[in-house]
C-alpha cells in the first residue's frame, strides 16, 4: 500500500511538474516579413503557429527554428526584430525582479495590481470603489475601480453618462493593465487642482478594467510569457490538451465572421458561441447594466493604432466622422507627451478584419463611442517592451483619455 502510495505521489508530482513546466523560447526569433500579395500572407499564417501582429502587407511572426527553416524553404525572408526570444524574456524576468516601491517601472503580478486598485479605493472613499464584475473561468475575481464623486451613495448616478476603460483581454500584453491603472492614480492624484479632472468626476462616471483576462495574465508569469486567449480547457486534439479562447474575437457583433477561428488551437479562436466565456459573459452583462453607457476603450498592444468601427467588415461605421474628430484630438493629445505617433483609423480597413471584437459590440449594440488602443511599440520589442517604457507609455495616454473624457461630457455625440 505504502508503495503503490509512493508510486502515486510520484506520477502526481510528475504530472505537476509536466504541466507548471515553463515553456521556453530559445532560439525562437521574431521577424517581419513583407508580403506581396493577401495569397502569400494566407500562407505565411498557414505555417506558423504564433502570428504577432499584421498590418497591411507587414507581418510580426514568432519562429520555432523549425519555423524559420521551414519558411525559408517556402522562400520567405525577413527583418529579424528580436534575434532570441528567449533571451529577451529572461532579460524582462531579471528587470522584473528589483522592488523599488514604485507602480510604474516594473510589470506588477495580478495580485498586486488588485492590491495596488485595493489601496487607491480605501484611501480615497469619497472618489473611487472598487468592485468585482464577475469571476473568469478559473473563478479569479474581474475588478474594476468606478470613479465618480461620491461613488458609495448610489450603484448608479443616472444623470452621469459613463465611460469604460479596460485592458488585458490579451495576456501577453503587458504594458495594457498599468496604463489603465496610472490613468486611475493620475485622476485621483490630479482630481484637488486640475479644474478639467474635477467637472469629469463631478459630472461623469468612469470605470477602469486594468485586468479583463486575469487568468491568462496569470499564466504568462508561471508558464508561458506569450500565452494570448484565455484559460478555458477545450479538449485533447491528438492527444495534446488544448486551452483558450480568444476574448475579443468572443462578442457577439458580427460573431464568427471573418479574422476569427473556429479551431480550438488557433490564436484567434472564437469560443463555442457568442459570450460562451465567463470573462467576456460577465462584462457584457455589466455593460448592459449601465444606463448611460456613452463611451469606451479596449486597450492592446502593440502597433501604436487608434482604432474605431468596424473590426468584422471594410464598410465604413456610422458616425465616422465623429470617430474620425475624437481619433484625431486622441492622437495630437498622445504626440503632444513623448512625441510617439498613433495612427487614427477604422479597424478593418487600417490592421485587419477582425469579427467579434469588443469595439464593435460596444458600438454597435450599446451604442457607445468605442475605441480600441494598440499601445507601444511599433515591433523592436512588440509583446516584451522592456519596463523603462510602462511610464512613459502611460503619461502620453492619460491626456488621449482625458480627451475622450471632455468629449463625453461636453456632448452626447448622437445629436
Ligand atoms: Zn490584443
Amino acid at each position: 500500500m505504502r508503495r503503490i502510495m509512493g508510486v502515486l505521489v510520484l506520477c502526481l508530482t510528475l504530472v505537476w511538474a509536466v504541466q507548471a513546466q515553463e515553456v521556453k523560447y530559445d532560439g525562437y526569433q521574431v521577424w517581419r516579413i513583407t508580403v506581396r500579395t493577401p495569397a502569400e500572407r494566407e500562407q505565411v499564417q498557414q505555417l506558423v503557429r504564433d502570428v504577432w501582429m499584421v498590418r497591411g502587407s507587414t507581418i510580426d511572426v514568432c519562429l520555432s527554428p523549425d519555423e524559420q527553416a521551414t519558411l525559408r524553404k517556402a522562400g520567405f525572408t525577413g527583418e529579424v526584430l528580436i534575434p532570441d526570444v528567449g533571451a529577451r524574456i529572461r532579460q524582462q524576468k531579471s528587470e522584473f525582479a528589483p522592488q523599488d516601491g514604485s507602480l510604474f517601472t516594473r510589470y506588477l503580478t495580478l495580485n498586486e495590481i488588485y492590491a495596488a486598485m485595493r489601496q487607491l479605493a480605501d484611501q480615497n472613499p469619497r472618489l473611487v470603489q472598487m468592485f468585482e464584475i464577475g469571476r473568469s473561468i478559473e473563478n479569479r475575481p474581474i475588478y474594476a475601480l468606478r470613479l465618480t464623486r461620491e461613488p458609495r451613495r448610489v450603484r448608479v448616478y443616472r444623470d452621469r453618462p459613463q465611460v469604460v476603460i479596460n485592458a488585458m483581454q490579451h495576456a501577453r500584453e503587458w504594458i495594457t493593465p498599468p496604463v489603465a491603472l496610472y490613468f486611475a492614480y493620475r485622476l485621483v492624484a490630479e482630481y484637488p487642482t486640475n479644474t478639467q479632472v474635477r467637472e469629469a468626476l463631478d459630472r461623469l462616471e468612469v470605470y477602469v478594467v486594468p485586468v479583463v483576462n486575469p487568468d491568462g495574465y496569470v499564466f504568462t508569469h508561471t508558464t508561458n510569457r506569450l500565452w494570448r486567449k484565455n484559460r478555458r480547457y477545450i479538449g485533447r486534439v491528438f492527444n495534446q490538451p488544448v486551452y483558450g479562447v480568444d476574448l475579443n474575437r468572443n462578442w457577439s457583433y458580427g460573431w464568427g465572421g471573418e479574422g476569427s477561428s473556429g479551431q480550438p488551437w488557433s490564436d484567434t479562436y472564437r469560443g463555442s458561441a457568442p459570450f460562451s466565456e465567463p470573462e467576456t459573459y460577465w462584462l457584457s452583462r455589466w455593460m448592459l447594466s449601465l444606463p448611460t453607457l456613452r463611451a469606451h476603450v479596449d486597450v492592446h498592444s502593440y502597433s501604436q493604432l487608434i482604432l474605431w468601427p468596424w473590426g468584422y467588415t471594410t464598410d465604413l461605421a456610422p458616425f465616422s466622422g465623429v470617430f474620425e474628430r475624437v481619433g484625431q484630438a486622441m492622437q495630437t493629445a498622445i504626440q503632444s507627451v513623448h512625441g510617439q505617433f498613433y495612427i487614427a483609423g477604422p479597424i478593418a480597413p487600417t490592421l485587419y478584419i477582425a469579427s467579434g471584437g469588443m469595439t464593435d459590440w460596444v458600438f454597435g449594440a450599446r451604442g457607445a463611442l468605442s475605441f480600441t488602443y494598440e499601445l507601444r511599440d511599433t515591433g523592436q520589442y512588440g509583446f516584451l517592451l522592456p519596463p523603462d517604457q510602462i511610464l512613459p507609455t502611460c503619461e502620453e495616454v492619460y491626456p488621449a483619455f482625458l480627451e475622450l473624457l471632455r468629449w463625453t461630457r461636453q456632448r452626447d455625440w448622437r445629436e
